[in-house]
């Protein structure tokens, strides 16, 4: 098969599963952490953060490959997830934003890859690299004024994945860094977010403050800095409030159903219980359906956020 069949055949495989992608030659690669360390030079990522999470990314290609040539990035769709936990009473509204639910679709991914990649003699191996950055600078994302990756026809609603193959990239891609044109007379995002993450004076997306961003502490276990307060919570993990107030979400917003409910007793026993497998196991299994099982060391104590702040 020649590569532009391969090409088609991959774009058709990711289309049947509602998914887009876009490549980067593999030379790029290293660029992407070259940018982000510039950006830390500059003052514009804060230390901490930058060590915590963005030291630990890979940029260099898997060596078990004879020859790497590429990377593809790939956005998945993904919908906002909506609970209802029953407490002291009252069915409350519980959501998970969307990213977290993701297992199904990854696997669904592999396959895909497998069925157009795979069989036309390609290898793949999973990336670790800096996804939003890749996904906009291969053209596939656009960003917003909230620092979210935007994709056609998804809006923030999605979860980026990438992977390395031997394939070549159809095109040596490297797209500007420019921020939305629907941004441009919006910014209801910046007056939707409550930690002052998004800073309004600075007009500039690359000012950011991600260390200020309520989703870097409660995906993380432990102790919350004093200055998260209880009332900034909107979700079970991560947080809503500059997706939801997009208006390039809208769609994606409403008539979310409630996937399910959880009664009173179990969501008494996820506040009382620190270890997933301590878990009565039809519970477990009700977790499992969102993957909560691996964002289990978090859920009692966001949870118990959600609930007792409501009241
Ligand atoms: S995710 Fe929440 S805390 Fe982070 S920028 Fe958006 S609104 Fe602000
Ligand atoms: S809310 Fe407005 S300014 Fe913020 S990302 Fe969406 S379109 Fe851009």
């Amino acid at each position: 098969m020649n590569e532009t069949a391969v090409y088609e055949h991959l774009t058709t495989e990711l289309k049947s599963i509602n998914c887009m992608h876009g490549f980067l030659e593999i030379r790029r690669v290293p660029e992407l952490k070259r940018e982000l360390e510039s950006r830390l030079h500059k003052g514009q990522l804060d230390t901490a953060f930058f060590v915590k999470n963005l030291e630990r990314l890979e940029v260099s290609a898997p060596t078990r490959f004879a020859e790497v040539n590429s990377l593809i990035i790939i956005a998945a769709p993904l919908p906002l997830t909506r609970l209802i936990f029953e407490y002291q009473g009252r069915g409350r509204p519980v959501q998970i934003p969307p990213f977290y639910v993701f297992k199904d679709k990854l696997a669904a991914i592999r396959k895909a890859l497998g069925r157009s990649l795979g069989a036309a003699g390609y290898q793949i191996a999973d990336a670790r690299v800096p996804l939003k950055l890749a996904a906009i600078r291969s053209g596939l994302a656009r960003y917003g004024r909230n620092n979210l990756a935007y994709i056609q026809g998804m809006g923030s609603f999605h979860r980026l994945v990438a992977f390395y193959t031997d394939l070549p990239a159809p095109a040596d891609a490297w797209f500007r860094l420019s921020e939305m044109e629907e941004c441009t007379s919006c910014g209801f995002c910046l007056g939707n977010c409550h930690t002052d993450c998004l800073n309004p004076d600075a007009g500039n997306r690359f000012l950011a403050r991600a260390e200020k961003c309520l989703t870097l502490y409660n995906e993380e276990p432990g102790e919350l800095p004093s200055w998260i307060t209880p009332w900034l919570h909107n979700s079970l993990i991560g947080c809503m409030r500059c997706q939801s107030s997009c208006p390039l979400n809208r769609t994606f917003i409403r008539n979310v159903p409630i996937s399910d409910t959880f009664n009173e007793p179990e969501a008494m026993a996820i506040l009382a219980t620190p270890v997933f497998g301590d878990l009565p196991g039809a519970l477990q299994e009700k977790l499992v359906k969102y993957d909560l099982q691996d964002y289990y060391d978090l859920v009692p104590r966001n949870l118990k956020f959600l609930l007792e702040w409501e009241l």
